[in-house]
Parts: structure tokens; sequence; C-alpha cells
């Protein structure tokens, strides 16, 4: 689902991204973790077509990030068709930006309504639907501001999943919400996953990446580190920087 051959990303002389080649297979879920200014976020946003890669070569489903391909020869994407390709991948970020004057299920609707044009009562049925799915069929007429942090950011990943997405990306989802909240949001996640959803989850739950991860990454300085299924990375790194990484986390 997704491929990663030697992707570099500098912006002006930091080089932040130093060559990453790493493969997400469909319906897997792939956690990466690593030190603050590591190049997770700018990975996750290059999967999403947010920023340009220097060099390398980056494919979601088997298409090119940011270019078509006509015979061998290769065409940069329009800012349309670049639109166009990001709406098929749902993004998460640590704050939820829902729309504050929206209700919740207004801000599930807003995209498939407004942005491919879908009819408005067969979105709603479907919004109620994923409103369900993460536990707030109760909240559906709510406001942002009287929901809590938690209940927004499972709102957010309904808003994502409306779009019908072929692979979600999680940017530190639960960083910014009280312990107390975060397991509902994980809850979700974990249901997203066992239904099959395709998952690259930038997270420091070492619990969620042990028990929900198919992979675990470890990214330090704009490099893949470590790979390997969670349970071997997290007990047995290879490296010693991810041991002292780990060390700090668990
Ligand atoms: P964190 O755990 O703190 O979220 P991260 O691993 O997600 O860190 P990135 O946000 O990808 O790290 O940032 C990697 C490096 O790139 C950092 O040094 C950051 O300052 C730099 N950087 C990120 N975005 C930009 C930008 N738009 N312009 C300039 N530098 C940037
Ligand atoms: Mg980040």
């Amino acid at each position: 689902m997704v491929k990663a051959e030697g992707v570099h990303k500098n912006f002006g002389r930091l080089e932040v991204l130093k060559g990453i080649d790493l493969e997400v297979q469909p319906g897997e879920v792939m956690c990466v973790i690593g030190p603050s200014g590591s190049g997770k976020s700018t990975f996750l946003r290059c999967i999403n077509h947010l920023e340009k890669i220097d060099a390398g070569r980056l494919w979601v489903d088997g298409e090119l990030v940011g270019y078509r391909q006509k015979g061998d020869k290769l065409y940069e994407l329009r800012d349309h068709e670049v639109a166009r390709k990001r709406r098929e991948i749902g993004m998460v970020f640590q704050r939820f930006n829902l729309f504050p004057h929206m209700t919740a299920v207004e801000n599930v609707m807003e995209a498939p309504v407004q942005v491919k044009r879908e009819s408005r009562a067969e979105v709603r049925e479907r919004a109620l639907a994923l409103l369900d799915q993460v536990g707030l069929a109760d909240k559906a007429n709510a406001y942002p501001n009287q929901l809590s942090g938690g209940q927004q950011q499972r709102v957010a990943i309904a808003r994502a999943l409306a779009m019908r997405p072929k692979l979600m990306l999680f940017d530190e989802p639960t960083s910014a919400l009280d312990p107390e909240l975060v397991g509902d949001v994980l809850a979700v996640m974990r249901k997203l996953a066992e239904d099959g959803m395709t998952m690259v989850v930038v997270t420091h739950e070492m619990g969620f990446a042990r028990e929900v991860g198919d992979s675990l990454v470890f990214m330090d300085g704009g490099v893949v580190v470590e790979k390997g299924h969670p349970r071997d990375v997290i007990t047995s790194p290879r490296h010693e920087r991810t041991q002292s990484f780990l060390a700090k986390v668990l």
C-alpha cells in the first residue's frame, strides 16, 4: 500500500529524511516511534502529498506520489490532481481541528458533501453510522466545544473515514489528550485495524504498538534505524539507539 525507496526531504539546508526505505502491506498497521525531530511527521506528510520529496521514490497503492506516469515518462501532478490524491488518504493529527461552528455530524459530512458532491441524505446516514462506530452516536448534534478532547479526536477519525480512504495516517493522535481519554481513541483505532484498514501510526503508546501493530519502526535522525515485529523491537532491540530510546518511553 505504501512503498518508500531512498526518500529524502530537506528543508533548506536541513536534511530531515535521509533515505527512507519502507514498505507497508495492505491491511498492515505500522507504528512509528522516534525522538522529537527525527522526521516522523515529515514522512507522513510526504505520503499525504503535504510535502514534496527531494529524492527517492514513494508509492501509494502502486502509484507514484506526486507524479503521473505516461509510457515511461513522468509528469508532475497539478494541484487539483494532488488534491484528489490526498482525499484517498485519511489523516488524523495531534490536534483535532474540527470546524467549531459545525456539529459533530456536520463535521463528518463536510468533505463528502462539499468536495465529493455526494448527496446530503446519503452522507448524513453514513456520517451517523461512523459516529456510532466511534462510540459517539449520542453526540451527533453536539458542537466541538461541548465534547471532550477524546470525543473530538474520535469525531476527527470519523471525519477522515467519511471519505472512504484506502490508507489512514495518524500523527500522535493521543498525545494531546488527558490520560483518561486516551483509551477510547486507541480502542477506535484498534477496531479500525481489526477491520483491515491499512494504517501508519506515529505514536509513543507502546501498549498499542505491541498489541495492534504488525510492525514497529524506530526512526532517528531522518533514517529508519530498525523495523521489525513490535514484540521483537520492544523486547530485544538490535540497535543501541533503539534501546536507549525505549528505555525512556517504556
Ligand atoms: P516530533 O516528535 O517532535 O513531532 P518529528 O519526528 O515528527 O518530531 P518532524 O516534525 O518531521 O519531526 O521534523 C523533523 C525536522 O524537520 C525538525 O528538525 C523540524 O524542525 C524540521 N521541519 C519540519 N517541518 C519543517 C518546515 N516546514 N520547515 C523547516 N523545517 C521543518
Ligand atoms: Mg511529529
